[in-house]
């Protein structure tokens, strides 16, 4: 197995990633090898349980209320239903399934209380769950454990400098808070980032140091490809080039040898060639269903003719790691605490995002 560094620096990661591209695959593919099954991807399903009226600013993002995207917002979705959708996945082949709720952190009360329910009947289920609900506090991240929360996503996004380009509603430093918390837990990490937000390749390697330093490095890091969505502040931003997506799914699988590097948003851009390129340059996960959150994504069926195609196998769960208990409400160690964390909210602004806001405003009130 390939060892672990969490000293990677900025000038070795953009050394790697400028190499030959043959070079680079080479050496992505090497390490890949060493450390995981190349004929076997997981397949996760992503499963919006709340949508849109998000308070935050984030440039890419439909779900931020103030833009003006055509997103249909609703509320929390039902246990009920979650599980049901959660059994649906099952039975197309997902391993595991990840809750992104749109919110800027977890508040305590009802609606977290239905999150944990969920958490626990997927569990039953014998999948590995995910949430991804925002910024949260110790307390709540030991709830999540406790339900049987098998990863915690949290996104850095970009480098921290690039970072305050495309969210001004909060700090670089929150992100890091929140995956702190989640490593108070047995609860593993899933945080990547997105390329093609108009970032150059300095960036991207600052997000790759940021993420390959943390000790533990990420078990999960989901590689994005910007999906411009008109109404946004980037909706004018170029698709990337597959290459580029290449070259950073390949980066990371050598600064990160054991992670599991997820190719996510931005497939449906992607020919079933450049798919398979990433998938031998490092990638062994991909989201399945026709929608990530409210963005296009490739239906099942053809997910499963390109792995038919190359010989893959979708990865069974809780291979890399065995299954959490899961404590009911009842039996629950961890109460409610009422948190009102302050969570920082930095006062710079971004013209693109204020232009964005005005302008989704003026066409509301149309
Ligand atoms: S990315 Fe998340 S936090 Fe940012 S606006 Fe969208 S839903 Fe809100």
């Amino acid at each position: 197995m390939s060892v672990q560094r969490h000293d990677w620096t900025k000038e070795e990661i953009l050394a790697i990633y400028n190499k030959p591209m043959m070079e680079l695959l080479y050496d992505a593919a090497t390490v890949h090898r060493k450390n995981h099954d190349p004929n076997v991807v997981q397949v996760s399903t992503l499963l919006s349980i709340k949508t849109g009226g998000c308070s935050e600013d984030c440039g890419y993002c439909p779900q931020a209320a103030r833009y003006h995207t055509g997103v249909k917002g609703n509320d929390l979705m039902s246990v009920e239903e979650v599980k049901q959708k959660a059994l649906q996945a099952k039975a197309g082949g997902s391993s595991r399934v990840c809750m992104g709720a749109a919110w800027r952190n977890v508040k305590d009360g009802p609606e977290f209380d239905e999150v944990l329910e969920m958490v626990r009947g997927i569990n039953k289920l014998d999948m590995e769950v995910c949430c991804t609900l925002g910024m949260i506090t110790e307390n709540q991240a030991k709830r999540l454990a406790e339900a049987g929360l098998y990863a915690y996503n949290h996104n850095l996004d970009s480098s921290e400098e690039y970072y305050k380009e495309v969210i001004s509603t909060r700090g670089y430093q929150d992100r890091l808070d929140t995956i702190d918390n989640v490593r108070k837990t047995n609860v593993t990490v899933c945080s990547g980032g997105i390329i093609g937000m108009g970032e150059n390749i300095e960036d991207r390697a600052g997000m790759l140091v940021a993420l390959s330093t943390l000790n533990p490095q990420p078990e999960s890091t989901p590689i994005n490809a910007l999906v411009a969505v008109e109404g946004t502040p980037l909706e004018e931003e170029k698709p990337v080039e597959i290459w580029e997506m290449i070259r950073m799914v390949a980066t990371t699988r050598i600064v990160m040898p054991e992670t599991q590097v997820r190719l996510s948003a931005g497939r449906t851009q992607m020919s079933k060639e450049g798919q398979a390129m990433c998938f031998f340059a490092g990638a062994n996960s991909i989201f399945a269903g026709n929608k990530l959150l409210t963005t296009p994504n490739p239906d099942v069926d053809e997910d499963m003719k390109l792995f038919n195609l190359l010989g893959m196998n979708p990865q069974k769960p809780f291979t890399k790691k065995v299954q959490p208990q899961s404590v009911e409400a009842k039996d629950s160690e961890y109460q409610s605490l009422g948190e009102k964390p302050k969570w920082t909210r930095p006062e710079h602004k971004i013209e693109r995002n204020e232009a964005a806001k005005e302008k989704g405003k003026e066409l509301r009130n149309a």
